[in-house]
């Protein structure tokens, strides 16, 4: 089972690791660790013909799926689709979804959940580019 450590925290950032992330298994969420305000994200490996065992809505949130590794199938309420590595899935509010890998290795995913259109400004119309000089 992987854990989350803080590695390092100041006033603007929170810096978190999930351990042996490369053989990550299970279920983690990561909003507690980082103390995110905008989202919950959540790690997920599913091993080969394991889906989620229960399916789930939600009622003010949307989650975007990102399917990280492996392949499976999606299913939305009765649709069914297949995912694999690359796929992005968004789901809206008020209808059932699940997961299943059907492939050898396991599927590991993110899954974003935010409010439902609650995103006004985002990338450029949000960010500024700075002239601070880079320390990297
Ligand atoms: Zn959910």
């Amino acid at each position: 089972m992987s854990t989350i450590k803080i590695i390092d925290k100041g006033e603007k950032f929170t810096h978190a690791q999930i351990d042996n992330f490369s053989h990550f298994e299970g279920k983690e969420f990561l909003k507690d660790a980082t103390e995110a305000t905008s989202c919950e994200i959540s790690l997920g490996t599913l091993p080969q013909g394991a889906a989620v065992p229960f399916f789930h809505n939600h009622k003010e949130n949307e989650e975007n799926y990102i399917i990280i590794s492996g392949s499976g199938k999606f299913q939305i309420d009765t649709e069914v689709f297949d995912i694999s590595a690359g796929s992005v899935i968004r789901v809206a509010t008020g209808c059932d979804r699940n997961l299943k890998c059907t492939s050898q290795e396991p599927m590991t995913y993110l899954c974003i959940q935010a409010k439902e259109n609650s995103l006004g400004n985002y990338t450029m119309t949000d960010g500024t580019i700075t002239e601070r000089p880079s320390l990297l």
